[in-house]
């Protein structure tokens, strides 16, 4: 490894490249507990090019490539295997340009996502994907997970945002997918392979992402109950209803009590579920929807529905909301943050049977989630260091993704499969598709160097 970091310092200087023992700690694992490998070098390339000369050269000598953004990844997909390259993007993190004609955004990967948005915020528009991670994650970790965040139901996820890709290859060949075009079906829609690819096809190196115009008004309220049904059965009802909210989020008498603990925003620790709803758009529809959320919430024996008072608060409500793993993570040593979706006719069942499978398995499991999209967010309270209760873990998970994938859901939502979830995949997808999965995998990759070991063994 010695020589291949002598020549990456020729491509990027000799101050882009890591390599002792003490340095490539931070880079040995992500935001999934109890995964790390050290990998064997980190190169911080700053342009397209540095970073297919870099691919080049790994491909030549047969290194395997992790390609990695912030790191806060939770199915263990930037953590390195054994003798592996980290090319770690945060280094290019500029925004390229706002295209308020166009109503487009051009960023290269390592960007933040928070800043994204701000940066559309200047011209009156919006970028809505906002993972409860946006002030870390960067676009290029967004795309590569294709992640969604809490304003999913009404806005989609990332997926529906990017328009273009610069792509680097297996084999260096820099590749330029999708177009400014609102309408674009010249050929396979390829940009599309790679959003949610996972680092294991190629790395981006630049996106093209679309905006839209900023909403004028925007209600954020809290619905408080004494039983999970009943929030379940308000999400059904409101998306019955005909009103798409840009937020339906749940949290359990766990996380709300852990989130109250550790933001003091004055979140009920009495209640055995708490709704964070918001609707967006403009004002006098968001007035009509707020005051139909409310109703409906009440007429599911809601024990009070509060709004916030203004959009500082509204804000500050969502922010506690994203801060749900931090709070949690203050309980015990090892945190374990699920990712299932259901459809949302069996989101009731879904969280009756994961509070049920905490209490037969002696566990500590705080859910909350994305409840208007279906996805929930299971969060195993535990110790890697208690080998027994981590059996009990494990046999726990096995039976939350086996019923998810029963109920017509899905093991991954937004948090993609990883290292974590690779056990359950073709037990979801079935034969013909895990295969049609690998083949494409080596078509685009077939030497296996990007990535390897992550969604197939
Ligand atoms: C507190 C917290 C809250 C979170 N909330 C959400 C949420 O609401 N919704 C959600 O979807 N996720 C959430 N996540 C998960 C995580 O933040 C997302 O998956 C995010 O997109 C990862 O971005 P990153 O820059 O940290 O990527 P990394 O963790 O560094 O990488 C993630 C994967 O993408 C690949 N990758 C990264 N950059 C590139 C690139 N340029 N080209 C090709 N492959 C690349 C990596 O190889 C890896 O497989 C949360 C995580 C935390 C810690």
């Amino acid at each position: 490894m010695e020589t291949i970091a002598q020549d990456l310092a020729t491509i990027v200087g000799s101050d882009a490249v890591l390599t002792s023992a003490e340095d490539l700690v931070p880079y040995s694992f992500d935001g999934t507990a109890a995964l790390r490998t050290r990998p064997s070098a980190v190169v911080f390339p700053r342009t397209s090019a540095q970073v297919a000369e870099c691919v080049r050269l790994a491909a030549a000598r047969g290194t395997p490539i992790v390609t990695r953004g912030s790191g806060t990844g939770l199915s263990g997909g930037s953590v390195p295997q054994k003798d592996s390259l980290v090319l770690c993007l945060t280094q290019m993190d500029q925004i390229l340009d706002v295209d308020a004609r166009n109503l487009t955004l051009r960023a290269q990967p390592g960007a933040i996502t928070q800043r994204i948005d701000e940066a559309a915020g200047k011209h009156g528009l919006f970028y809505p994907p906002d993972p409860g991670s946006q002030r870390i994650s960067t676009i290029g970790g967004n795309v590569a997970e294709n992640s969604g965040g809490l304003r999913g139901l009404k806005y989609g996820v990332t997926r529906d945002y990017v328009m273009g890709l610069e792509v680097v290859l297996a084999d260096g060949r820099v590749a330029r997918l999708g177009s400014r075009c609102v309408k674009d079906v010249a050929g396979y829609s390829l940009k599309d392979l790679f959003v949610g690819s996972e680092g294991t096809l190629g790395i981006i190196t630049e996106v093209l992402l679309k905006l839209v115009p900023r909403p004028a008004a925007r209600r954020t309220m809290l619905a408080l109950y004494d039983s999970i049904e009943d929030a379940a059965e308000t999400v059904s009802a409101i998306v019955a209803a005909r009103i798409i909210p840009c937020t339906l989020e749940f949290l359990d008498r766990m996380t709300a009590g852990c989130v109250e603990d550790f933001a003091h925003v004055g979140l009920p620790t009495d209640c055995d579920a708490v709704l964070l709803m918001e609707t967006d758009g403009h004002p006098s529809a968001v007035a009509d929807e707020a005051a139909r959320m409310e109703a409906i919430a009440r007429e599911h024996r809601a024990r009070d529905v509060r709004a916030a008072r203004d959009e500082a608060e509204g804000l500050q409500l969502a922010a506690a909301r994203r801060n749900a793993f931090a709070a949690l993570a203050r309980r015990r040593p090892t945190t374990i943050l699920e990712d299932v979706t259901v459809p949302r006719s069996e989101l009731a069942t879904m969280v009756r049977f994961i509070a049920d499978t905490a209490a037969s398995f002696n566990l500590q499991i705080g859910t909350f989630g994305h409840m208007g999209d279906g996805n929930l967010h299971p969060t195993f309270l535990t110790d890697e260091r208690d080998e027994a209760e981590m059996e009990r873990v494990h046999r726990a998970l096995d039976a939350i993704f086996r019923r998810t994938i029963a109920l017509g859901g899905t093991i991954t939502g937004e948090h993609g499969v990883g290292l974590a979830k690779k056990p359950w995949l073709r037990l979801q997808t079935g034969d013909a598709s895990f295969e049609l999965m690998r083949q494409v995998k080596a078509a685009l990759d077939p030497k296996g160097l990007l990535n390897p070991g992550k969604i197939f063994d």
